[in-house]
């Protein structure tokens, strides 16, 4: 039996998808080898690469200009790549702080240029993002950063702020949403929480940011490299990339991103409606930026919590614990999260609550 995986990284996959990769992982379309055997320059490995690119580009809506990278490193290692691609010496870079992921973005960016951390809610509970009026922003900026998706917090942007170089941290709600594309200099995302199994990090970067990079920058960190060699320059994890074609394909035959982000609404609402219903559970971000993919709550007793978390995985609700630094219990419910896990949650939370108050 698949358990509920509420899990926030590594998460859940489709199960379709899990199939489809379990029915061709030896003999892979009839060529006698597994999609890992193969070469990454052959014709069956280029296909799947091209599709991911092609059905990223159609999902997001794209737009000329724009290169789709599979790298490696995390999103963590993102967050060096960028000051070291586009912060000149003599350049300031805006941060906004909206918590543990922020923190870590903005940590990096000190090590290699100026840094102005425009707003600050980093620790503030409950938890949100900035708003764009509170950002004080450095005139002439390099680029402003932010973290679309707070996954330990539970706090997501809503809506994103003007900018002529804005870059987000998009781990964990990349394609949950349809975005306009067009309002960012660069995107990225670790793959291991919408996207698929952990080992590739997915960039979307306008191709005229990469020729800023400085000259000392060893080869392998450009982004211009990346995207001169179309994500080839060294062996890209191809095993992920296939498995990321495969949750392509399963977003497109489900309608795309507009589907899911309603979805994905839908499955968030109930879960908030049911803590919000009963003084025995509270979310924790503010209302205007609770996050559709990570639900964090606690209970009033904090003391039930641990309890809580063993009941559930004792019924298939699996991976509820709340990140070991803010405690808690955080429900991450992905694209591929499906319903009816949802709808156990909520019932299980019921029955609990009715033991033990
Ligand atoms: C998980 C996560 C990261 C770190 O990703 P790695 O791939 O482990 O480096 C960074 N930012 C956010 C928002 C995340 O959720």
């Amino acid at each position: 039996m698949r358990a509920y995986n509420f899990s926030a990284g590594p998460a859940t996959l489709p199960e379709e998808v899990l199939k489809e990769a379990q029915a061709e992982l030896v003999d892979y379309q009839g060529t006698g080898m597994s999609m890992m055997e193969m070469s990454h320059r052959g014709k069956e490995y280029s296909a799947v690469h091209d599709e991911t690119i092609a059905n990223i580009k159609e999902l997001l809506n794209i737009p000329e200009g724009y290169s789709v990278l599979f790298m490696t490193g995390g999103a963590s290692s993102q967050f060096a790549f960028i000051p070291l691609n586009l912060l000149g010496k003599d350049e300031t870079a805006d941060y906004t702080n909206s918590g543990a992921w922020a923190i870590k973005a903005i940590k990096e960016g000190q090590l290699l240029g100026n840094v102005n951390v425009a707003a600050d809610c980093g620790k503030e509970i409950p938890t949100r993002v900035p708003s764009i009026d509170e950002m004080n922003l450095t005139d002439g900026a390099a680029y402003l950063h932010i973290t679309s998706n707070e996954t330990i917090s539970g706090a997501q942007w809503k809506e994103f702020p003007e900018h002529d170089c804005l870059i987000a941290d998009m781990s964990s709600d990349i394609l949950s949403r349809p975005l306009d594309v067009s309002k960012f200099g660069l995107i990225y995302a670790g793959a291991q929480k919408n996207l698929g199994p952990a080992g590739i990090t997915l960039v979307i970067i306008k191709d005229e940011l990469a020729e800023k990079c400085p000259d000392t920058v060893p080869t392998i960190m450009r982004y211009k490299t990346h995207i001169d060699q179309n994500s080839l320059y060294n062996t890209v994890p191809t095993f992920p990339v296939y498995m990321l074609c495969l949750v392509t394909r399963w977003l497109k035959a489900k309608g795309g991103l507009e589907a899911m982000q309603k979805q994905n609404a839908d499955k968030a609402a109930k879960l908030y409606d049911a803590i919000d219903g009963t003084d025995f559970y509270t979310a924790t971000a503010v209302k205007e930026n609770r996050s559709d993919m990570n639900v964090t709550f606690r209970i009033a007793n904090n003391d039930l919590e641990a309890e809580f978390i063993a009941e559930a995985a004792k019924q298939n609700l699996s991976g509820l614990k709340g990140h070991r630094s803010v405690g808690g219990i955080r429900a991450s419910i992905y694209n591929a999260f499906p319903v009816e896990g949802v709808d156990a949650l909520i019932s299980f939370m019921a029955a609990f609550e009715a033991k033990y108050s």
